[in-house]
């Protein structure tokens, strides 16, 4: 329930769909992805075919989902949405391939957490456009070819890593998400203040970028939370430091880092001296479980150069020190 979680919150599903932008103009950043993407689209378009099949990868909350709904409305073609843990078995799988239309748009969130039956399956069909439908079971099983209408799949992954080669092979393009600059974290921002019709300044949406790790779903998040301050303090305009203050009192500092990350840090330098540490021990020194330290506040702490991972334990870096406001003795080594 952090703030700076990066995944999706069931709360803010309306508020997002209506953030989402509709087409490929307005989808800001991700420069690379976006020109590949638009050629293979359009190279299809001039075609007359449905496109290739496209694998997105990439941290959550970065637009994975955005980009497979601008898919199918640049091609005018219907969309279905699933995902990988809700397909466990083939005959899953085979109840959406075979209802698809021609043309369709299929995207499979968390494509990596399929069955392996489903992904054997999926293979046949994203290459032949077909599906053998096994009835009865043991000597009497028979295989029942199924055609099925030209489809476009859209797969998306937080770790392309993870896809099996024949898997990843099998998409026409790859497109890798990055985390945001501050400056197209603020270009989001001012689309969405538009839309929610919030008046903020520049510095404003600068205090807000650099505090939303890269990662628009956070920064529309943050904003909504700017939004409700400066609506019950009575502020109109909202400038760097009704921004600064509204996200100081939600615990989101400067660098985005919230309440468990500074627990983490300041654990690790007041109690032991900056490290190396087990991460056991640093998990009980915050209270917490050792794996949500590890999977929740570590990996954008590593990612900020705030912690390191050495094989004797975790370390706090001088960048650590300094963002705590504290001086880091000359012994320590970071
Ligand atoms: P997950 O994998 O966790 O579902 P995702 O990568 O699919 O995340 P989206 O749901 O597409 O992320 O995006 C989250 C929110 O961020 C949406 O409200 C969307 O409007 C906004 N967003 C994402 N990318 C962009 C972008 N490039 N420009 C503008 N808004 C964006």
């Amino acid at each position: 329930d952090s703030l700076v979680a990066p995944g999706p919150d069931p709360d803010d599903k309306a508020i997002e769909a209506a953030l989402r932008p509709k087409n490929l103009d307005d989808f800001v950043g991700q420069k690379r992805v976006r020109e590949q993407l638009s050629l293979v689209l359009e190279a299809s378009r001039l075609r007359g075919r449905s496109a290739d099949h496209v694998l997105l990868s990439g941290p959550p909350g970065l637009g994975k989902t955005t980009l497979s709904m601008i898919i199918a409305a640049e091609m005018n073609a219907p969309l279905r949405i699933s995902s990988g843990p809700a397909i466990q078995h083939a005959g899953d799988l085979a109840a959406i391939l075979s209802s698809l239309t021609e043309g369709e748009v299929l995207f499979l969130d968390e494509i990596h957490r399929m069955s392996r039956p489903a992904e054997e399956m999926l293979y046949m069909a994203m290459e032949d456009f077909r599906v053998d439908i096994i009835v009865g079971k043991g000597a009497g099983a028979t295989a029942i070819p199924l055609e099925l209408p030209p489809f476009t799949l859209v797969g998306a992954t937080t770790r392309a890593g993870l896809l099996p080669g024949p898997l990843r092979d099998r998409f026409g393009f790859t497109g890798h998400l990055e985390f945001y600059s501050t400056d197209e974290l603020e270009l989001v921002l001012r689309r969405s203040a538009m839309l929610m019709d919030m008046k903020v300044n520049s510095a404003g949406f600068a205090e807000v970028a650099g505090r939303s790790r890269g990662t628009p779903r956070i920064a529309n998040r943050l904003l909504r939370r700017v939004r409700d301050w400066a609506l019950v303090h009575g502020i109109e305009q909202i400038d760097a430091r009704s921004a600064g203050a509204a996200l100081d009192m939600y615990e989101v500092d400067a660098l985005g880092l919230d309440r468990l990350d500074r627990a983490v840090l300041t654990a690790l330098i007041t109690k032991f001296n900056g490290g190396p540490v087990g991460l056991s021990t640093l998990a009980i020194a915050v209270g917490e479980e050792p794996e949500t330290v590890e999977t929740v506040a570590e990996p954008y702490l590593v990612r900020e150069g705030l912690l390191g991972r050495t094989p004797r334990g975790r370390i706090a870096t001088r960048a650590a020190w300094e963002h705590l406001g504290l001086q880091m003795p000359e012994n320590v080594a970071a």
